[in-house]
């Protein structure tokens, strides 16, 4: 597999200032959620926390560039 949804995340997050959940995510960047999920343990630079996402305004698991 690919580096692509690696790139699409970092490149969102690093370009889109805020905390974003899986799904919005997913939707944004084209990107199937559950592979956001497989490959998020491996980004580096990046926090995942429980928190309110900036997109859906909904408390979640969300994202941000560290
Ligand atoms: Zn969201």
């Amino acid at each position: 597999m690919a580096d692509w949804p690696r790139e699409l995340i970092m490149n969102y997050l690093k370009t889109h200032p805020g905390s974003v959940c899986i799904s919005c995510l997913a939707k944004f960047i084209d990107v199937p959620a559950n592979q956001i999920s497989m490959v998020r343990h491996q980004l580096i630079g990046l926090e995942v926390e429980l928190g309110l996402c900036s997109q859906c305004r909904r408390t979640q698991i969300v994202m941000k560039s560290a």
